[in-house]
């Protein structure tokens, strides 16, 4: 016998949606799409209304102040106006949300994260659409992705046509890398004929820069930088050995990760002794800095214009990853990664050991002179799927900032607007304002009075498109039990 399968997603009380079809073309369709099915349903029918908060605490994010009992009203993806609810009228036809008592901010931008390769895996297509998922359902509309590849462009593209629930990707190209130091999927530049190659190719491909890492020679990494500032692309990534952190603040690299290069800079014998870490940092004698040199390398890089994505969450839990290695394996949600590391000799037990102990208290100490020196930050988790989460690791890295000493508003800035400006479309995004993307959260609590409130979230409006918590909450569940059914961990 022919059965039917029956879903329905419900909103507010509501039966928004139900699809109903034979059992013949659930198999044909295969359940791992039926989430996304739903998903593209339920986006195009909210791409058909216009949106409006009515007596919401707005917090614009262009200084630290808060608006108290505002309409902001939303057509398309668009901010069109934002008012006193008492002046501004909210045009028939329009569905309004309630915003009494609560706290309307930018969508959150995480830039630092990434998406999984396709070519690697069969399941890394539905992996990344639940991944992006998950950063939408923890407030985060924009990310930078930071190892591109093909594929990715693709995704972009569906998620913009709004046939995937996602945030809007930034992407660097691939890796670049030279010698032995290169990523089995990373490029390998070692002339400057290779960089002239790879620059143009990124270009060509859409990515909107082009991504440095550990191992590359100087002559190849002047050539990439200087080449990608030519054609308009951004330089983001590690700080190269070979070049330094002063040669990299020099050549106006864009942005400097994981705080890389910073130890190497005020202790010269690590550059000879020291180890390399999975992220290039080296940890030895971390307490051994000369806290003037340090201050003039982050006044240093204040003048350069470099911006800091300093990944704390991320060398929080590099001292956790060899005890979790084994299990991280196993897990659902583990990505290949992990064995690739193992394969070219990046875990080193002794470095792991000496991450764990100084690495966040080295941490601590960069952030407090850049705070000081008034050099530039963004927010970045480096989430890709196996210590650190897409999404929920957001918040943690927001707390992580107040922790270091920056304010309330000088995290959720570096969450927000500073992330726009990083990315060159401050007049795009990061704000709440009037001609802006109708990228936004609405929250139970002000954020500026306890950053933790980004983690109360009545909704999140993506490109114009409203989706309540608990909607986003149950498309998540369902694309975990589809996810985990499939999982190609031990099963
Ligand atoms: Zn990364």
């Amino acid at each position: 016998m022919d059965e039917n399968w029956a879903t329905s997603l419900h909103c507010e009380g509501r039966t928004i949606l139900k699809v109903s079809m034979s059992s013949h073309a659930v198999q044909s369709i295969g359940w791992t799409c039926l989430p996304f099915l739903c998903v593209l349903l339920l986006t195009q029918i909210a791409q058909s209304e216009n949106l409006s908060f009515q007596h919401v605490s707005v917090i614009p994010m262009d200084s630290e102040r808060v608006l108290t009992d505002q309409t902001v009203l939303i057509a398309g993806n668009r901010i069109v106006e934002i008012g006193p609810s008492n002046r501004i009228k909210i045009p028939s036809g329009t569905r309004n949300i309630e915003g009494r008592g609560s706290f309307l901010i930018p969508g959150l931008c995480d830039m630092h994260v990434h998406f999984a390769l396709p070519a690697l895996h069969p399941r890394y297509e539905s992996l990344n659409r639940k991944w992006a998922l998950e950063l939408i359902a923890n407030g985060v509309t924009t990310v930078r992705n930071m190892r591109g590849f093909p594929e990715l462009l693709d995704f972009r593209r569906e998620v913009d046509a709004g046939l995937i629930i996602g945030p809007h990707i930034y992407s660097t190209g691939p890796g670049n890398n030279s010698g032995g130091c290169a990523w089995p999927f990373d490029r390998r530049v070692d002339t400057v004929a290779v960089a002239h190659k790879a620059v143009s190719r990124d270009k060509a491909d859409g990515f909107d820069a082009v991504k440095v890492f550990t191992g590359l020679n100087a002559a190849a990494y002047h050539s990439l930088a200087a080449e990608a500032h030519a054609s308009g692309l951004a330089v983001y990534g590690h700080v190269p050995d070979a070049v330094g952190l002063e040669g990299v603040l020099d050549a106006h690299q864009d942005s400097i990760e994981h705080l890389s290069g910073y130890l190497y800079a005020i202790n010269s014998t690590e550059c000879e002794n020291g180890q390399i870490s999975p992220g290039g940092i080296s940890t030895r004698d971390s307490r051994s800095y000369d806290a003037s040199i340090l201050r003039s390398i982050a006044r240093k890089t204040q003048a350069s214009g470099t911006w800091n994505c300093p990944t704390l969450v991320l060398l929080q839990t590099l001292g956790k990853r060899w005890q979790g290695l084994l299990h991280a394996w196993q897990a659902p949600g583990a990505t290949p990664f992990l064995p690739w590391l193992w394969v070219l000799g990046k875990f080193n037990a002794a470095a792991l050991r000496d991450e764990r102990d100084e690495l966040p208290h080295f941490a601590r100490v960069v952030m407090s002179m850049l705070h000081e020196a008034g050099a530039r930050v963004v927010v970045g988790t480096d989430a890709d799927g196996t210590y650190v989460a897409h999404g929920s690791s957001i918040h943690q890295e927001l707390y992580n900032l107040v922790s270091a000493g920056y304010s309330r508003y000088e995290a959720l800035r570096a969450g927000t607007a500073d992330a726009a400006e990083l990315l060159r479309k401050q007049d795009e995004f990061g704000t709440v304002e009037a001609g802006k993307l109708a990228n936004l959260i609405l929250l139970q609590g002000n954020p500026l009075a306890d950053i933790r409130n980004t983690g109360q979230r009545i909704g999140v409006v993506v490109q114009g498109h409203w989706h309540s918590q608990r909607d986003l909450e149950i498309l998540v569940d369902s694309c975990d039990q589809v996810h985990n059914r499939r999982s190609w961990s031990c099963e």
